[in-house]
């Protein structure tokens, strides 16, 4: 640590990390620009790494996951927050207009089923195994009997979310439809259903959804819902959605497997949405937190491993990916000898529920060959993504952060002299290359200082920002 603070180029060192916002694993480039005026070819700027410390730039990692880079973590749940407020207040920067208020909108949990009783905290009441558990008691989540519980069930579960999700929204569309007394095609032409939704593992490693789910007009957040449009009526189509056979996701028996139908678990909560807390209802910022808090968390909650446990050769299927000249079956993965592990699981730190659920997930693969199992076993079956958006239902995170660009880029200019020259006479000639990631141990001590004292920073920014706004909302 010492060593890097008394560096000569500590100072543009530092300069470099908080750029990146304390970035706690950051992409190392080499490379040039240069900007020339395009009709007098003269030189405007300059830049080279050359002259950098350890002649790098470093740029932020964009990993989503807190327990990978806090840092950037931080940056994703502040976007996911923007979007998912966006979508319910409305913002003018990004066209949608705050009318989107008066939709009808709500914010439902769709929970997993049951794969067997685990160690729990019942209000009031000891857990079933006789003990009242701390709050952060290790066996919470837990199976009661590691012998009897499915695992196998949990993982496959996982891996037919998404399935299972866009089941549910094409017969949430034929409920609203019915409810409203038309056929399909003329509910298109005056209502469009936006949602935004965000993945979270329950503590015994089942995914569950949190969505926002609006009713629109035919041309998205701009346009008004018709009259009928009521959130009871989206309450009441969201259940019969969730509850109609339709909505099911089907596993084929193989082997030791029983045939599996899965559906939603019967925990559904629905909650009107409300600019302002009144009674049960929740506000559009809590709404917004609790999406953007899950949205930089994965598997490791539930004490899973956070990077992948697959082998990297077959990618976890355990194959061989050249063809058999026989024609017959493919032959083994040469490097993990068909188990289509990386890792030995055995041999990883993580908790006992998890290697079990790690493990349903590679024993699975030879009898699902279609759906990638141990690919995802460091996710406990889970493929999808984490947070996901209907096409209109706000911003889009890429336009998040291309307003941050821009912003950067403008100061950029701005700071090089060049905050007068018209963009489009400029001609910027560059070449770059990857040249690594990461910091030294010492570098690490460092970097972390440095996102604390940014987050610290930007917390108290948002902090008073929010109660300006409201102070404006409640017309202060
Ligand atoms: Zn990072
Ligand atoms: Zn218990
Ligand atoms: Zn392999």
């Amino acid at each position: 640590m010492l060593k890097a603070a008394a560096d000569p180029g500590y100072a543009r060192w530092e300069d470099q990390i908080r750029r990146t916002g304390g970035c706690s694993d950051p992409i190392h480039i080499t490379g040039w620009t240069v900007a020339k005026d395009k009709t007098s070819g003269e030189t405007l700027h300059r830049y080279s790494t050359e002259n950098e410390p350890g002649a790098r730039l470093r740029i932020a990692c964009g990993n989503r996951r807190a327990s990978c880079c806090p840092s950037c973590a931080w940056t994703y749940a502040g976007d996911t927050y923007h979007l998912i407020r966006a979508g319910l207040a409305g913002d003018d920067r990004r066209d949608i207009p705050a009318t989107v208020r008066e939709h009808p909108r709500v914010f439902a949990t769709l929970t997993a089923p049951s794969f067997g009783p685990v160690h729990n905290r019942p209000a009031g009441r000891p857990c079933r195994c006789g003990k009242h558990h701390q709050e952060d008691a290790v066996e919470l989540g837990t199976a009661l009997d590691p012998e009897t519980y499915d695992y196998a069930g949990s993982v496959l579960f996982n891996n037919h979310a998404g399935q299972l999700w866009q089941r549910f929204t094409t017969r949430l569309r034929r409920e609203i439809a019915a409810c409203a007394g038309l056929t399909q095609r003329e509910l298109k032409e005056v209502v469009r259903i936006s949602y935004g939704k965000v993945a979270e593992f329950q503590k015994r490693g089942a995914i569950h959804f949190h969505v926002v789910i609006r009713i629109d007009g035919p041309a998205g957040a701009l346009t008004p819902p018709p009259l009928w449009a009521s959130t009871e009526l989206l309450d009441h189509s969201i259940r019969a959605a969730a509850a109609h056979s339709y909505t099911s996701a089907t596993v084929p028996a193989a082997a030791d497997q029983p045939a599996r139908t899965f559906r939603w678990g019967t925990q559904l909560d629905i909650r009107p949405i409300k600019a302002f807390n009144e009674g049960s209802d929740i506000t559009e910022q809590a709404v917004a937190s609790y999406v953007a808090k899950y949205a930089t968390k994965a598997a490791e909650t539930t004490g899973a491993s956070d990077t992948a446990v697959h082998c990297r050769q077959c990618r976890g299927t355990g194959l061989s990916s050249r063809y058999s000249h026989s024609g017959g079956p493919l032959s083994r993965c040469a490097r993990c000898h068909g188990t289509g592990l990386g890792e030995d699981l055995a041999r990883m730190s993580v908790s006992e529920h998890a290697r079990r659920l790690m493990g349903a997930c590679a024993a699975l693969q030879p009898l699902y060959p279609d759906r990638p199992l141990t690919r995802w076993a460091h996710m406990l079956g889970f493929r999808g993504h984490f947070s996901t958006k209907s096409r209109q239902y706000s911003t889009t995170l890429g336009d998040l952060r291309q307003t941050r660009a821009d912003y950067r880029a403008a100061q950029e200019r701005e700071a090089r002299g060049l905050g007068d020259v018209e963009p489009g006479t400029v001609l910027v000639l560059a070449s770059w290359q990857y040249a690594g990631h990461g910091h030294s141990p010492g570098e690490s001590v460092l970097a972390a200082t440095i996102a604390r004292d940014i987050r610290l920073n930007r917390q108290t920014a948002r902090e008073a920002l929010a109660e300006l706004t409201t102070v404006q909302e409640a017309g202060l």
